[in-house]
């Protein structure tokens, strides 16, 4: 019985993560034997549809039989070599690919493991930029309201969510937050588009209070993820950016869950139009932040790697003779050229069949499938945004998204509903059949729910 004997270990030796430990007292772990795909198998021939790519991570499958083929290729050749003083081919690969890709002008990658070290770099380098720069007193951060940017204690200081401060406030600098241009809170009558431009103003009287002592701007482009999938215009990136110029604070754009194709294009901040027009040439990428973090996705959700890229205005603040003015940061596994493989072959992906094209498709199908869903009388704010859907559930129950986990379970389902918000955020070689079968045995649930 491998499965009830890893349960048991695992309960007495793995300290799981954000987890209240007594609860798998009567609630099971779940116990994973294998991965193929869009699909979880456990040790009994039980299977479950990775709805939620574990955790926003996984892109093309579990066990991709060429991601695994790029990460083989690499561990015959390097493992790993400290990124201090050395480089190495996979790491100078994907810095330029991504340049390539990225926003235009952000041609500097810097590299950790983890989405939070990503956060505590941006926020660190532009603190440390607007001091090289002669401002030390720019070392404040805002965020958006119901922001999450991680949980170290850099990242949790921009992060907004409740229980967090809670607990942990009393180690972290405050830092102020703007309200959240998510369209749920438009008014009665008013668009997302009217909404966000109104929450921009919020944005912009903050900024010109405060700019003195404002390093950085972070959001979440297009989707605040663990505030429930909150989703907003496009636009109100655009004026962010206009008026992050206007007052001199950078701006952070935290594209670790919605980087990588999850939002119909590679990166969210390419569907907000910049405030001035481009050259010709440069048209097309959409506004470009000082900071974008990569993580989640970047590695195929295989291996732990994040980075932070940024523009050639922040990297010349650096670039001197004195180590002091140098960015003082770094991680043991920084740029792991198995994790670099790992996103490499991932890109390949991405280029060779085409998925950004092909996820439109699955978009518009999806779309069409999910009316029910979206029309269910105790179903609200059902929303898309790429490879994202979310809607809120009607119902009396309080500990609905336990039960919600529950019965997904007993439907090959694995879905995490964050409170009485459901939201599908697949890989993206989910096919057609596993689709139908998502929307069908979700109502289903529903009906047990409501
Ligand atoms: C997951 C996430 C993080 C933190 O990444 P970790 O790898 O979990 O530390 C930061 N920001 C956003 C938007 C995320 O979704």
């Amino acid at each position: 019985m491998p499965n009830s004997d890893l349960l048991a270990r695992s309960r007495a030796a793995v300290w799981h993560p954000c987890t209240q430990m007594k609860r798998h007292e009567a609630l099971s772990l779940v116990p994973i034997a294998r991965g193929e795909g869009a699909w979880l198998y456990d040790f009994d021939g039980r299977r479950y549809l990775d709805a939620v790519s574990s955790w926003w991570v996984n892109l093309f499958g579990h066990c991709n039989p060429r991601i695994n083929a790029a990460i083989a290729d690499q561990l015959g050749k390097l493992e790993h070599v400290m990124l201090a003083g050395f480089t190495h081919e996979p790491a100078v690969q994907l810095s330029e690919r991504l340049a390539q890709l990225a926003p235009a002008g952000l041609g500097h990658c810097f590299f950790a493991s983890d989405g939070a070290s990503a956060i505590e770099i941006a926020l660190k380098m532009s603190a440390h930029y607007w001091r090289n720069e002669g401002k030390p007193g720019k070392n404040g951060f805002i965020s958006l309201q119901n922001s999450y940017h991680g949980e170290t204690l850099g990242a949790l200081s921009v992060t907004d969510v409740a229980l967090f401060r809670e607990a942990y406030g009393a180690l972290l600098k405050r830092q102020a937050t703007v309200p959240s241009p998510d369209w749920r809170h438009a008014a009665q009558g008013e668009s997302a588009r009217d909404f966000a431009l109104r929450c921009a103003e919020r944005l912009e009287a903050h900024l010109q209070q405060h700019h003195a002592s404002l390093a950085a701007f972070i959001v979440e482009p297009l989707v605040q993820g663990a505030a429930g999938m909150a989703m907003y215009h496009p636009v109100y990136l655009q004026r962010a950016r206009a008026l992050c110029d206007r007052y001199g604070v950078h701006l952070i754009a935290d594209e670790i869950a919605v980087g990588m194709g999850r939002t119909g294009t590679m990166f969210a901040c390419e569907q907000a139009p910049p405030p001035q027009p481009l050259p010709r040439e440069e048209r097309g990428s959409g506004i470009t932040p000082d900071f974008l973090c990569l993580s989640k996705g970047i590695s195929g959700g295989y291996l732990p790697l994040s980075l932070v890229m940024s523009t050639d205005n922040i990297y010349r603040a650096f670039y001197a003779d004195e180590m002091a003015r140098g960015f003082l940061h770094s991680h043991s596994y920084s740029g792991n050229p198995l994790a670099c493989r790992a996103a490499l072959a991932t890109l390949d992906i991405f280029a060779q069949d085409g998925v950004l094209d092909a996820n439109r498709s699955k978009v518009a199908r999806f779309n069409r499938i999910a009316g029910p869903l979206a029309g269910h009388p105790k179903v609200r704010h059902f929303r898309n945004t790429g490879m994202i859907w979310a809607f809120e559930v009607d119902s009396p129950h309080g500990d609905f998204a336990q039960r919600c986990f529950m019965l997904g379970l007993e439907r090959e389902l694995l879905l995490r509903p964050i409170g009485k918000t459901v939201y599908f955020m697949p890989p993206y070689v989910i096919g057609d059949a596993e689709m139908d079968m998502l929307v069908e045995r979700m109502l289903a649930i529903i009906e047990r729910l409501v």
